[in-house]
């Protein structure tokens, strides 16, 4: 496919090589001559491992060259990119390199007589593509979205330094697409890679960048806390720390214990990376608090454990936040609770998510009818101390309920089918508070919410 990428910086240039050696004929385009001139020459006008080698080999053979001549270009591709940068300024995403390119874009596109999508590649907020990118386009194109071109965010996940492997032999690529028209239209330049590749909402395409890269900021973070607590006690070296940490399964699987899915090795860890109504139990809840306590004391600023503690303590009330979303009023209605313990198979109710939200939803009025697989009308003192009831079958704790949240990712939780919720609730609300239920769920006809998903 014809590509144009707009930005010649890491991301824009390591893309245009990658696209270029993978049966793309492709332009980058730049402000400066200097640089132009450079990458026509085969040299990157930034050091990184591999490139210059590469880039030679994209301008030998004409599937790459540089160019300042931005409208003519886009109006003869099929993608354009758009990788300038997007700093951070005054602590808020400062898009005006995005608005420049946009407009420009635009008056391309205006005189093109072809189909052409135009994907951000830059790291962008969510909203930015749709609310911002596009208008300016239809603005600059005199042309609406669909027919005349599409839209994309199409996130980049190379690492300086190792950013040639990395676009070479991607994790994933990620489509945001406005319309299946626009996705399979991207698609077909990414048509030599073999990874995975996620058709999302252009929205989500945005947020799975951030929600990445926050993930490894917190977890160096953390580190760094963890280092904090050792440096300020005698005699314990945070090396040795990790090491003991490392040599978790769950983080560094041995060949006996490794789980293959889709052809990727899934570590442990990764269940930890979903999301939920909060974690409980007899240990991580009490351990957290006793670690920021110890911080403390030591004279520690207080850092991401006490953070972690205060999300853990109102996770469970955002379900309940989600059950008013769902009711007029809560007061005088019935609503059924399917799995008590902190988590499924197991009786433990210490710390349970279930107690706080049962608590919650009582304090406005409701009557809350509770059913755990394992936790007998004859135990049950935990939740009917609350004033909660009991009973001894999913189906019984249906009956006539305005709505039901699902607590625990019980096995025999995870089979309910949508009619069978129909069936047996007067009103079909489903709050699910570990995400066990799937796309079928959302599309059933049941008022559908959970954790990380509400309706507008
Ligand atoms: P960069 O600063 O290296 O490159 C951006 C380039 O865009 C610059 O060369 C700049 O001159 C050019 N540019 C700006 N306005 C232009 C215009 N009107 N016409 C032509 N060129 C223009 O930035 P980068 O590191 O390549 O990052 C680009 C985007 O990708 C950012 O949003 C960044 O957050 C994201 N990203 C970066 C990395 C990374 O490791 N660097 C990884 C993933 C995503």
């Amino acid at each position: 496919m014809k590509v144009t990428i707009i930005g010649t910086g890491y991301v824009g240039l390591v893309t245009g090589v990658s696209l270029a050696l993978n049966n793309n004929k492709v332009v980058c385009i730049g402000r400066q001559t200097k640089k132009i001139d450079e990458i026509n020459e085969g040299h990157s006008p930034f050091f990184e491992p591999g490139l210059d080698e590469l880039l030679t080999k994209a301008v030998n053979n004409k599937s790459l060259r540089g160019s300042d001549q931005l409208i003519e270009n886009v109006k003869n591709s099929d993608v354009v990119l758009i990788a300038v940068g997007t700093p951070t300024v005054k602590n808020k995403i400062d898009l005006s390199q995005i608005e420049e390119v946009a407009k420009e874009i635009g008056k391309g596109i205006k005189l093109a007589r072809k189909y052409i999508v135009v994907a951000v590649k830059s790291t962008v907020v969510p909203g930015t593509t749709e609310k911002i990118v596009l208008p300016l386009l239809e603005k600059y194109s005199g042309k609406k979205l669909g027919k005349d071109f599409g839209l994309s965010m199409n996130p980049e996940f190379l690492r300086e330094g190792n950013a040639v492997e990395d676009s070479m032999d991607p994790d994933r690529i990620v489509i945001g697409q406005a319309d299946k028209k626009s996705g399979s239209h991207l698609a077909k330049m990414y048509g030599n890679f073999t990874c995975p590749i996620l058709y999302v909402p252009i929205k989500t395409a945005e947020m799975t960048k951030y929600a990445s890269n926050a993930l490894f900021a917190t977890l160096i973070s953390y580190s760094n806390e963890i280092a904090r607590i050792c440096e300020t006690t005698k005699d314990v070296d945070v090396v040795d720390v990790w090491r003991g940490v490392h040599l978790d399964h769950r983080l560094s699987p041995s060949q006996s214990k490794i789980v293959i899915k889709n052809n990727r090795v899934v570590p442990g860890f990764v269940s930890y990376l979903f999301s939920g109504c909060g974690y409980g139990g007899s240990c991580f809840p009490k351990d957290t608090k006793a670690l920021d306590a110890y911080a403390l004391e030591l004279g520690l600023e207080p850092g991401i454990i006490s953070k972690v503690i205060s999300i853990n303590r109102t996770q469970p009330l955002r379900v309940v936040a989600l059950v008013t979303s769902g009711l007029k009023k809560v007061k005088g209605t019935r609503i059924a609770i399917l799995g008590l313990t902190f988590k499924e198979n197991t009786d433990d109710m210490r710390e349970a998510p279930s107690l706080p939200i049962i608590t919650e939803l009582i304090k406005q009025g409701a009557h809350v009818v509770c059913h755990d697989p394992v936790i007998s009308v004859r135990k049950s003192s935990a939740v009917t101390d609350l004033g909660a009831i009991l009973v001894d079958s999913a189906e019984e704790a249906l009956k006539g309920s305005d709505a039901v949240i699902v607590l625990t990712g019980w096995a025999e939780y995870k089979k309910l089918t949508p009619s069978f919720f129909k069936k047996h609730m007067k009103n079909p609300l489903l709050i699910d508070g570990r995400r066990i239920y799937g796309k079928d769920m959302l599309e059933s006809g049941i008022d559908y919410r959970g954790i990380g998903y509400n309706k507008k």
